[in-house]
């Protein structure tokens, strides 16, 4: 249910809620949140919000100027379902208290404008989303960094490093999770959890499964729903997952590339564009899409190296866009292929159901950057009919080199990905959607991480170098 202010102060009355929780995400996607006793929230919260110190952000305000405020939304009200006593939790928009304006840093808002861009093009009202984001339950995890160490370590039940018939039995083979039936599946029922508990709070869930790799990973799709709706869902959605795990007394990663030599977690987006009701992407070209779809597929292709920075914007998101684990390392579209950076999928004939699966995405993105970054991009491409050129129906991860040359490749690292931004952020810019500072900050950060890494050796690196 989506609720009004009064109808969340009577909600907070009726469940005897004791605490509401605000909660919003920094520009890296990480949720961050405040507490305040229910008491303390009245109508006039849902105006003027409630300050906090917005200078331990990472990457929002300065120290000298660092108060903000956090007004809660009141559509986006649950109860959570982990918390004893009772606790409200809201998404907020961060406001400058001084000019009263939206805080351009909050990423948000940035998603809020891109929703209202696309109206205002007139191509559509609504871009839908349908994220897959996969993740991976371990038992126990061990990590760490030091001057001149770094190491992990993680185990799971499942695992292919327990190798040895032990009495816990039964393990899934290398590359052989998807997907069968327990005793082989062991996180069968944490995602049974995870799921019920997502459909309580509204999140409709499509299906789940235990996926590829061979260590409890797993993937729950959720249903597909507009921009800004999908993007908070999804912040609701790794959080149950991480907390129904920690119950257990597991961990949950999203983390691309967790394990060498095995499947990655990615996102897979599904979108599409409608209108009036009408799906925009449905129609009679190839694999059954529309002109609209394929320029929207050639916009995706074309901004693609600069998308990444959005989509895949970790060090580690490049681990996974590698050849031979079903993540995409080449930008090529196409109705079945798995290798392709976007696929139609073609499940459902119903013009309803024609959407692009976007396969680059990874769940480290912040979904508000990466879904704003992505509509703006589809639009890019609509509104200059770029075509996106033949399909490519072949595998291409054994393709032959000459055959290869010309299909143009995902960025292989974050520094090619920040590059391919610096030299093509336009179309994002358009309608006011993102600003030129927001974009110079973002790769000012990103190159901050990857310089973190780079001071230190990796514990490869002794394998390979240590004796020469
Ligand atoms: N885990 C694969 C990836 O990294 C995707 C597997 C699939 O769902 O097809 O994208
Ligand atoms: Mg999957
Ligand atoms: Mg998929």
């Amino acid at each position: 249910p989506k609720y009004t202010p009064a109808e969340v102060l009577s909600l907070i009355e009726q469940e005897g809620v004791q605490y509401v929780d605000l909660r919003f995400s920094d520009p890296y996607g990480q949720w961050q949140h405040l507490t305040i006793p229910a008491y303390e929230l009245t109508l006039e919260t849902f105006e003027n919000g409630r300050g906090f110190d917005g200078s331990s952000i990472r990457g929002w305000q300065s120290i000298h100027e660092s108060d903000m405020l956090a007004v809660p939304d009141p559509t986006t009200a649950f109860i959570d379902p982990f918390m004893e006593p009772k606790t409200l939790v809201m998404i907020c928009d961060i406001y400058d208290p001084i000019t009263r304006e939206r805080y351009g840093r909050d990423t948000r808002y940035i998603a809020q404008k891109a929703e209202q861009y696309l109206k205002q093009t007139g191509i559509g009202d609504t871009a839908y989303y349908g994220p897959e984001a996969e993740f991976f339950i371990f038992d126990s995890v061990e990590f760490g960094t030091s001057a001149n160490y770094a190491f992990w370590k993680v185990d799971s039940e499942e695992g292919w490093w327990n190798r040895e018939i032990t009495s816990s039995g039964y393990k899934i083979p290398h590359k052989r999770g998807y997907f069968p039936a327990p005793p082989l599946d062991k996180t069968y029922a944490l995602r049974n959890e995870m799921v019920t508990i997502l459909s309580q709070l509204g999140i409709v869930v499509e299906l789940h499964h235990h996926e590829v790799a061979t260590a409890g990973q797993g993937e729950i799709d959720i249903r597909y729903d507009s921009l800004v709706n999908q993007a908070d869902k999804l912040f609701i959605y790794k959080y149950v997952v991480r907390m129904v795990a920690a119950k257990y007394g597991k961990y949950a990663t999203f983390m691309p590339k967790v394990l060498p030599n095995d499947n990655g977690n990615g996102m897979h987006t599904h979108f599409s564009i409608w209108k009036n009701g009408e799906n925009l992407f449905a129609g009679s070209e190839y694999a059954g899409v529309s002109e609209i779809c394929l320029y929207a597929i050639g916009g995706i292709l074309k901004h693609g190296p600069a998308l990444t920075a959005f989509t895949n914007p970790t060090v580690n998101s490049y681990h996974r866009l590698v050849p031979g684990f079903e993540a995409p390392v080449r930008l090529a579209y196409s109705a079945r292929n798995r290798s392709a950076a976007i696929r139609i999928p073609t499940y459902s004939q119903s013009p309803k159901a024609k959407r692009i699966e976007i396969r680059f995405p990874d769940p480290t993105c912040n979904p508000y950057l990466a879904f704003s970054a992505i509509l703006m991009a589809a639009i890019d491409g609509i509104e200059n009919r770029i075509h996106p050129g033949e399909p490519l129906d072949k595998d291409i991860y054994s393709l032959p080199p000459e055959e290869l040359k010309d299909i143009p490749q995902l960025p292989g690292s974050l520094e090619e990905s920040l590059k391919a931004l610096e030299n093509d952020y336009e179309f994002l810019l358009k309608g006011g959607v993102f600003t030129e500072s927001f974009i110079e900050e973002w790769i000012q950060a990103k190159r901050k991480e990857i310089d973190e890494l780079r001071f230190i050796p990796h514990p490869k690196e002794f394998e390979m170098y240590f004796d020469i």
